[in-house]
């Protein structure tokens, strides 16, 4: 027998992704099967791809593969570049470190702009390390857009400005996973050679399909790029009728997408999509402040400017675990926070405040917490989910 009786009502899904599948793409999904190369399943296929660049505000090409977004991370890094090439992560938290790891295993040399995990990194260093690097070794400078594990958001139009001050010609590779159809991206504009994204988060589909967005200047470097590479190949897709999957397409998530980006495109336009996430966060960030008022939990994110509008990260009080805070939240009241990843396991937990989401479920998970600290014993003051009404209001 389980201590305590299973929680009726919804599950309040707070975590940074996977993320809330709206009804209407629940059921989208669960289309029959079809045949990919029927005509009337490709006309959703054309359809779906031609909005995904619109969201990624690319003109260039895109590529998708079966696989969450690890497969895009990898489908980047092996189209574009050579065994023992350099290249340049951005270290931002755990996501550009594992980035940086799959670099490693696959051959590449890695060298890293260091940083403080609750700072980000400095785009001087960056400059600089592109400055010295006068024999152009580095082919490729990698940054996590929106780092989920910590709540920070790094700007890549500045890492477009630190390279191009340099003059240095490395490609600029932008991590999208828990940024795109959340947090303003601008491939072109922005200059990103490559960007990798997800299913499961923004686009609020299951977990499962990757996709990389590329541009001209990417695509001709990769006619050079020798590090192996089948199933991600660009070249052999680009031969396919689909010009992604190098195999079957998985047909139900196209019916997915047609239908979160009637929702992201038609019925609430991405501007406003954008402008909800800011909102929404502001609420966050205002509970997670107040709180911190009694020696409280508080942002694990110190730098104002690049506080994420997808994802907040909550640093605990010293001698209190985030793990058993979100223990509670989830078995006595049905709600699920997202937990601190590597070196912030059971110190941080995170509210993730992306994809299908509104007012009243923020709140309802900021309450929660604010109940769960109180079962708990964890400090705080008192009121941030006022704080939070207050700056909805
Ligand atoms: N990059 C970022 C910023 C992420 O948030 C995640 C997953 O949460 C990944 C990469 C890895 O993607 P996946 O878990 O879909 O393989």
């Amino acid at each position: 027998m389980s201590a305590m009786p299973k929680p009726r009502g919804r599950q309040f899904f707070a975590n940074p992704g996977p993320t809330n599948i709206p009804d209407s793409v629940l059921h989208a999904v669960a289309h029959q099967t079809v045949d990919f190369n029927d005509p009337a399943f490709l006309e959703v296929y054309d359809a779906c791809v031609a909005g995904l660049k619109r969201v990624l505000r690319t003109e260039q090409e895109v590529f998708l593969y079966t696989g969450s977004g690890h497969a895009a991370w990898e489908a980047s890094l092996v189209n574009l570049l050579s065994p023992g090439d350099t290249v340049l992560i951005l270290e931002s938290g755990y996501f550009s470190e594992s980035w940086a790891k799959m670099a490693k295993d696959l051959g590449l040399e890695v060298q890293t702009i260091a940083a403080d995990w609750r700072r980000g990194v400095d785009m001087a260093a960056v400059q600089a390390a592109l400055e010295a690097d006068k024999a152009h070794a580095i082919k490729a400078v990698c940054v996590v857009h929106n780092e989920t594990a910590t709540g920070m958001m790094i700007p890549p139009a500045e890492v477009r400005a630190a390279i191009d001050a340099a003059q240095h010609p490395a490609l600029l590779l932008a991590d999208t996973i828990s940024s795109l159809g959340s947090l303003e991206f601008r491939m072109d504009d922005w200059g990103v050679d490559a960007c990798v994204g997800g299913s499961q988060k923004g686009l609020m589909l299951p977990t499962g399909m990757s996709f990389t967005g590329v541009s001209a200047k990417a695509m001709q470097v990769h006619q050079g790029s020798r590090l192996p590479k089948h199933y991600f190949n660009w070249t052999n897709m680009q031969q396919r009728r689909h010009r992604s999957f190098v195999g079957t397409v998985p047909t139900s998530f196209f019916y997915g997408l047609a239908e979160s980006l009637r929702l992201i495109e038609q019925e609430e336009g991405l501007d406003n999509v954008i402008a909800r996430h800011s909102r929404l966060a502001r609420a966050v960030r205002a509970a997670v402040q107040h709180w911190s008022g009694n020696n409280g939990p508080g942002l694990y994110c110190q730098n104002p400017a690049r506080l994420s509008d997808s994802v907040t990260a909550i640093l605990m009080p010293e001698g209190h675990d985030a793990d058993k805070l979100r223990a509670l939240c989830l078995q006595r009241f049905n709600v699920s926070l997202g937990g601190g990843l590597g070196p912030l396991g059971g110190k941080v937990f995170r509210i993730g405040h992306l994809g299908d989401l509104n007012e009243p479920m923020v709140l309802g998970t900021l309450a929660t917490v604010e109940l769960a600290m109180q079962v708990l014993g964890v400090p705080h003051a008192k009121g941030g989910v006022d704080a939070a009404i207050a700056a909805l209001a």
